[in-house]
């Protein structure tokens, strides 16, 4: 196994040469191209003072430079610092000044963005250099470097080892502002070759990637597994249903990871015109729940041998995984069981380990939890217990064959007179009502209950909602405790960049 990430697209390198690494808009880049495109930046790097201790930040959808800009960065010793696409100026720059990143590679043209534009000297008082991905631009840059200071690079990539932070990736800010996570090369690499082991990667597969570059989702349970694993990276920028379709039948995909609905999307497709899906063997899901319907129309209909769901955050990457041995019903309420060598618990408040079946927090242990918030021991210390211990932050149970179940986070449940409740719960037994199109439910005080729901509610198309009626509704498809009190009928939900409801916002408008 590689020490390093840029020591994986070395191996692959060695022992791939001109297998292809990666395809992009019908154009194949093999392994050997790849290293020597990631060297030739590690040159333009050095040129403009990257080394190790550097931070080095990405903006940009996915794409053949984000990965070799990360791997020129890496080789350098430097951490990459990876940006989300959606980010307006001002949280761009925050991020670019607590991280003090002082090269940023970019694009100029995306959904209509234009990034250097965006940012305001400042607000980036550390940023030296920013480079643009695109046409002559990047030829220049990576023309500068080549060749130049090889012996200095193969120097500085010994001088990278396991333990050499690799990236600075950012939390999502569902529950706060973004934090900061420092995650090593060598948690990294161990952690995504086991994680292609269980969901069955295989060499020369043929891999597509549409989650973000800037995810964990898309970075490391993405092109990092593709290159430890030997299968090739096919990036995708934008979601579209149709040019998914598309790029499945002609590159013949046969991994595809995503959210659920773009396999719904897929089967819609697949009803509106006859398709070649016969390539696709495995689907990975994750971070939303999965109807069983849903997980035998892929098996059935898109003719996917396996369909996995998973658990993770940023502060540990992936924690576990559904085993192939999984059954629809597992794979569907079930996040799975922990991969090789992390440890799980669902606690208590103390830190004590709960029976089967018990709810309470999940903690983890092991190589893979991060080394720490950046530049704040507080939250750090908060967060990983002197033991070693990760709190989630999250709420399930365990059962008693050791798969996992994901009820919420801690910082969104609410108690109803006496009652835990679980606003994910609550929102999915609405989401039934017929004329619901959307709920989202949050904790307000009440004097009497402690603690009452009120729920934000958009409604389908075309349909009216009555309040009142969704109440006496709820009364009937719920438990008193969790129906809410008020119903509040909205057009639109606050979501943070990476779409995730923001419960806080929404406790905000609470009266
Ligand atoms: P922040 O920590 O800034 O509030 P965030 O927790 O949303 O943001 P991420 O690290 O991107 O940022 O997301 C990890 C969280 O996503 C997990 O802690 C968990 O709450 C949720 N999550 C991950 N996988 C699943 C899943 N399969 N089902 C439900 N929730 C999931
Ligand atoms: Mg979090």
């Amino acid at each position: 196994l590689a020490r390093t990430i840029p020591h994986a697209a070395q191996a692959a390198a060695a022992r791939w040469g001109d297998k292809p690494a990666l395809i992009e808009n019908g154009t194949t880049v093999s392994y050997n191209q790849l290293w020597a495109e990631a060297r030739a930046v590690a040159s333009s790097c050095l040129a403009k003072g990257v080394g190790p201790q550097s931070r080095v930040a990405i903006w940009a959808p996915n794409c053949r430079e984000w990965i070799v800009a990360t791997l020129g960065a890496q080789i350098c010793g430097a951490a990459i610092v990876p940006l989300n696409t959606r980010l307006k100026g001002r949280e761009a720059g925050d991020i670019l000044r607590r991280a003090k990143v002082s090269v940023l590679f970019t694009v100029k043209e995306f959904l209509g963005c234009d990034y250097p534009a965006l940012l305001k000297d400042e607000d980036t008082p550390d940023l030296a250099h920013t480079v643009l991905m695109e046409g002559d631009h990047w030829q220049a840059f990576l023309n500068e470097g080549q060749g130049a200071g090889d012996d200095r690079l193969d120097g500085l990539l010994a001088q990278v080892t396991g333990e050499t932070i690799s990236d600075i990736m950012f939390t999502s800010g569902t529950t706060g502002a973004p934090k900061g996570v420092l995650s090593v090369h060598g948690a990294v690499v161990k952690m995504f070759y086991d994680w292609g082991e269980r969901v069955d990667v295989r060499e020369g597969d043929r891999f597509l990637i549409v989650n973000p570059f800037f995810h964990t989702f898309g970075y490391k349970a993405g092109w990092v597994a593709c290159l430890v694993r030997g299968a090739t990276i096919l990036p995708m920028p934008v979601f579209d249903a149709a040019k998914l379709a598309d790029m499945i039948e002609r590159e013949k995909v046969n991994f595809i990871p995503g959210a659920p609905t773009i396999y719904q999307m897929l089967l819609i497709e697949q009803e509106k015109a006859s398709r070649d899906f016969s390539s696709l063997r495995v689907a990975v899901t994750g971070a939303a729940p999965v109807p069983p319907s849903l997980i035998y129309r892929m098996k059935n209909e898109l003719g996917m041998e396996r369909v996995v769901n998973g658990y993770g955050m940023t502060e540990h990457g992936c924690v576990c995984m559904t085993p192939a041995e999984a059954s629809v019903d597992q794979i569907s309420a079930s996040i799975g069981t922990p991969l090789p060598d992390v440890e799980v618990v669902c606690a208590d408040e103390n830190g004590n380990p709960l029976g089967p079946d018990q709810s309470g927090e999940f903690w983890v242990r092991g190589y893979g939890v991060m080394r720490g918030y950046l530049d704040d021991p507080e939250a750090t210390a908060e967060t990983i217990t002197p033991d070693g211990w990760l709190r989630t932050g999250d709420i399930g149970r365990i059962d008693a064959n050791g798969y996992m179940f994901i009820t919420d986070r801690m910082k969104d449940m609410y108690i109803s007179g006496g009652f835990n409740c679980y606003p994910a719960e609550i929102e999915k037994l609405l989401n039934d009502h017929p004329g619901i199109e959307v709920a989202a439910v949050v904790g307000m005080d009440d004097e009497r209950m402690g603690e009452v729901g009120k729920a934000f509610v958009i409604p389908r198309a075309g349909v009216e909602l009555d309040p009142a009626e969704v109440i006496a509704w709820a009364r009937e498809a719920m438990a008193n405790y969790k129906v809410p009190r008020k119903v509040v009928i909205v057009s639109d939900l606050p979501r943070n960049a990476a779409g995730k409801v923001l419960r806080n916002a929404l406790r905000e408008v609470a009266d």
